[in-house]
């Protein structure tokens, strides 16, 4: 099969992060056993999800880790351009959800097996099903012990996210906090003996803010990246049920994006240690991806990027936690990040093409 029947193929299964990608996995272990590549699925807890770890090749001798996520984000059928799970060809782009981010990468992939066979040639495909939904399965991949000192012995990995084929060599990493507050509520006239959960939420907030902004100032400038600080906002922010009660509940979100080497491991774990509020405080913190900067050795990076300028991105991706394993990692693929995640998705069909040719090389 070549690329544009293989993406047909997987763009046709429905994966996007609320179902589950099992069929599609099922479907690229048989393509891959045809010829003769050894293939394990890593299912999650309760079976319901699973990815796929392939092993192209002598797999006692290193080689390179392609990594990709069967998973989407959701899509509906206002799609304007031909329907989401059937992928559509017009002038040079093949359109479809998933095309992009990141089913054609991985499509290129496959298509390349065949040959990489006949090669001789060791590399090593990781499949994760909700890369969309919150990284579970590369947190279990990475924490699992025969699976960790594996990759730790192969020569590099390129994540296969869009990145127009240029070298991306650094991203931000991503963690949400969810703070609730619990006070007593009451009528409005009587302040006196409730707790008002939304005045400790405001507070709270204020302190967490002003602590992470005040570290980012500490931390400095990083100036591969647009937003050159540490970030982080409040993005929810809900409290109250009538004008004249006070409210005995309030809840907010704050979502960080830290740089590279800027600790904040710490400060989330401590900041709430010594605070003081009259309401009861309980938070939810959700790592989504670490930061992320490459360790690859420059020829490596050049004989991808071929004289292109490795970049920063603003997006986040599962470089962090292969780095994290000591494994060196860049993000490299076919498309551009901007289509992914839009109502018309699509994939330049000569870039992937060129993707296609460029991995027996790598
Ligand atoms: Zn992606």
């Amino acid at each position: 099969m070549d690329t544009k029947e293989i993406l047909h193929k997987l763009v046709a299964f429905d994966t996007q992060i609320q179902h589950n990608t099992l069929e599609a996995v099922n479907w690229v272990r048989n393509y891959l056993q045809n010829f003769g590549v050894e293939v394990s699925l890593i299912y999650n807890q309760d079976k319901t999800r699973a990815s796929l770890m392939a092993f192209i090749g002598d797999k006692n001798r290193p080689g390179c880790v392609f990594s990709g996520h069967l998973d989407t984000v959701p899509a509906d059928e206002t799609f304007y351009r031909g329907r989401p799970f059937e992928l559509h060809y017009e002038n040079g782009r093949y359109y479809g959800r998933g095309a992009c981010d990141m089913k054609g990468p991985i499509a290129g992939f496959l298509a390349a097996v065949p040959e990489l066979v006949k090669a001789g040639k060791s590399a090593v495909l990781l499949l994760t099903h909700d890369e969309e939904g919150g990284f579970q399965a590369i947190n279990q991949i990475t924490a699992d012990p025969d699976i960790v000192k594996f990759l730790q012995n192969q020569q590099n990995c390129i994540v296969m996210e869009p990145s127009d084929l240029k070298a991306v060599t650094a991203h931000k990493g991503t963690r949400l906090l969810e703070v609730s507050l619990f006070g007593r509520s009451g009528h409005s006239s009587r302040p006196s003996l409730c707790i008002d959960a939304v005045d400790a939420a405001v507070n709270s907030y204020c302190h967490l803010l002003g602590g992470f902004r005040k570290l980012a100032e500490n931390y400095g400038a990083n100036p591969a990246f647009i937003e050159p600080y540490s970030t982080a906002t409040v993005g929810l922010f809900n409290g109250g049920e009538a004008i004249n009660t006070v409210a005995d509940r309030a809840v907010y979100t704050l979502l960080s994006r830290e740089n590279p080497g800027d600790d904040f491991e710490k400060f989330f774990a401590d900041i709430f240690t010594d605070y003081n509020s009259p309401a009861r405080l309980e938070i939810k913190q959700k790592l989504y991806a670490y930061a992320f900067k490459s360790r690859c050795k420059p020829e490596f990076i050049e004989s991808l990027s071929r004289g292109q300028q490795p970049q920063a991105v603003n997006f986040g991706t599962e470089a962090g936690f292969f780095e994290k394993i000591g494994l060196p990692t860049v993000v490299f693929g076919p498309g551009n990040i901007a289509q992914a995640h839009t109502k018309d998705e699509y994939i330049s069909a000569a870039q992937l093409e060129k993707w296609t040719a460029m991995i027996p090389e790598i």
